[in-house]
């Protein structure tokens, strides 16, 4: 078990646990972790890395990170389908696989023929995206570790390694605008329609047929990713700062909307429903108190007696 000392957004210490021969890593929340630019890298980096080790199948004993207790599996809705995890049943976390966590990001997609058959032209094999292990060419899914083959979206990698665009200007940024589309967003050129690698007319990647090679292609990234964690760009806190104008501008209209219910308040003005005066309230106290006063004169009368 490797402990991977990660940042989360706004500078937050986190930790993750990471099984490389099991490709699973434990996330202490149950929702996952968001992790800052710089620990996504060298998380992806991690797992990459990981997938040089054969796979060990999941043994069924493997327990709760924390409090070694049972496990149970959860099928998570996120924007790009339901994913999977190993929840612990007491909620102190749970276990992703490799593949589940980029999937769960939207970072993957299942690979489609004209993939295979593109993989098996340039390199002579294809491989998981989970483990790493050999992939035959009509496997729907990996016969190591049960995962669906899958390639990874290069450019929606980039884009989930940097959100605010810190790094807008870097090649690795020339991707297609939207999942889908058929054209290059660095260049505008029309793709086939069985897609590739890289645009056709400027050669910028679009996909790759593993982590190791994804990994390589946003790498590029990590000085300046790391740089905007210790110092956002300028234009960046510009677009931070209008993204929470209209906070600010709510916070704003209802700091005075308080203070015209006080003025109102003190000068006499209509009072807030709980404060009004019950009638019931008043006759008891009014009936109360001719009581004690009956009995302080009939006290007094006792006294000049
Ligand atoms: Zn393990
Ligand atoms: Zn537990
Ligand atoms: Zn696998
Ligand atoms: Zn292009």
């Amino acid at each position: 078990m490797k402990v991977l000392a990660m940042q989360g957004h706004y500078g937050r210490a986190l930790e993750l646990d990471l099984c490389a021969p099991c490709h699973l890593v434990w996330f202490d929340s149950i929702e996952g972790a968001h992790l800052a630019g710089p620990s996504l890298l060298a998380l992806v980096g991690e797992m990459a890395e990981a997938q040089a080790l054969p796979h060990t199948a999941l043994k069924p004993t493997l327990g709760c990170m924390r409090c070694g207790g049972a496990l149970r599996t959860v099928h998570n809705p996120s924007r790009f389908g339901s994913s999977l995890q190993l929840e612990c049943a007491q909620r102190h976390g749970a276990w992703q696989s490799f593949g589940q966590f980029l999937q769960q990001k939207g970072l993957v997609r299942p690979m489609s023929s004209a993939d295979r058959h593109r993989a098996l032209q340039r390199d002579g094999a294809l491989h998981c995206v989970n483990c790493g292990g050999g992939i035959h060419q009509n496997d729907t899914v990996c016969s190591w570790c049960g995962s669906v083959p899958a390639v990874v979206d290069v450019a929606l990698l980039a884009l989930a390694l940097d959100p605010e665009g810190a790094t807008r200007q870097h090649a690795v940024h020339r991707k297609r605008g939207e999942a889908g589309s058929l054209s290059c967003a660095a260049c505008g050129a029309a793709q086939p329609a069985d897609g590739g690698w890289a645009c056709t007319s400027c050669g910028a990647t679009l996909t790759a047929p593993g982590l190791a090679e994804a990994h390589r292609q946003v790498s590029a990234l990590g000085p300046a990713l790391a740089a905007h964690a210790q110092r956002p760009a300028a234009h960046v806190v510009q677009e931070r700062l209008a993204r929470q104008q209209p906070a600010l501008d709510r916070q704003r209209s209802r700091a005075r909307e308080m203070q015209a219910e006080a003025d109102a308040r003190r000068h006499g003005g209509p009072l807030p429903s709980q404060e009004r005066q019950d009638p019931l309230a008043d006759w008891l106290q009014g009936a109360a108190g001719e009581l004690l006063s009956a009995l302080a004169r009939a006290l007094r009368r006792w006294w000049q007696r």
